[in-house]
């Protein structure tokens, strides 16, 4: 059983209870209690927090967000979990559901995402974000702890991707600047300084990347955030 990737999938309730009457038909271990689901608000959308990979057996365990504190896990085949929309907010802050086959649509659902940036960021971002990068900012030298911070790649308001991936160490100084956009990541790697500051100037030409290749961030991800970042400089300027 490996995790997988489960950014911003989220259940509705008419979908949840044909997941998991399928898992009942389908006799697979995790199975939720039906009178629960009954009680379900169709207004919400449920977010995954964790999804789990059963290898070879075309099955996907996932831990289901219902209310703080509130979870559950669900199995099904890899194929209904691959189908499941994914949720993110749009300029104005409505949440968009998109599915992979293309289907998109806002409404006015409102969205557990309190509760799910609750729970996952328990699960510890900072801690596994400063331990990747070796408690040592990504543009200079700074080791401070204390002033060290774990910043999001692409904002997770946008994607609620709280992977090591999507998270990048940085000092004070440099978390400020990039936030603002006054530096900016290439999917490559390469900073890109738009402010001649020599307190701000990093030391490197590139980040610098944590020992373990599975905890370098995701080139899309940074590929994201450069357009995002570039597009507030042109509305800015
Ligand atoms: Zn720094």
């Amino acid at each position: 059983m490996h995790p997988i990737d489960c950014s911003g999938k989220v259940f509705i309730k008419e979908e949840l209870i044909h997941a998991n009457n399928a898992a009942i038909k389908e006799e697979r271990n995790r199975q939720l209690k039906e009178d629960f689901l009954e009680k379900l608000s169709p207004e919400i959308y449920y977010p995954i927090c964790l999804a789990f990979d059963h290898h070879n057996k075309g099955e996907v365990r996932v831990e289901i967000v219902f209310g703080e504190g509130l979870y559950g896990f669900l199995d099904m085949s890899k194929k209904r979990y691959d189908l499941l929309p994914v949720a993110s907010k749009n300029e104005e802050g409505r949440v968009i559901l998109t599915y992979p086959n293309g289907k998109a649509h806002p409404d006015n659902r409102p969205y557990e995402e309190k509760v799910h940036k609750k729970l996952v960021r328990k699960r510890d971002f900072r801690k596994q974000v400063l331990e990747a990068y070796n408690y040592k900012c990504a543009m200079c030298e700074v080791k401070a702890k204390s002033s060290l911070k774990a910043a999001h790649i692409y904002p997770a308001h946008k994607c609620n991707d709280d992977s090591i991936k999507n998270g990048i160490c940085l000092c004070a100084i440099h978390d400020a600047e990039y936030e603002v956009g006054n530096i900016c990541i290439k999917p490559d790697g390469t900073i890109i300084n738009f402010v001649i500051d020599e307190i701000v100037i990093a030391n490197y030409n590139k980040i610098s990347l944590p020992d373990n290749p599975e905890n370098h961030p995701s080139s899309e991800r940074l590929q994201q955030r450069f357009e995002l970042s570039l597009t507030k400089r042109k509305k800015k300027n």
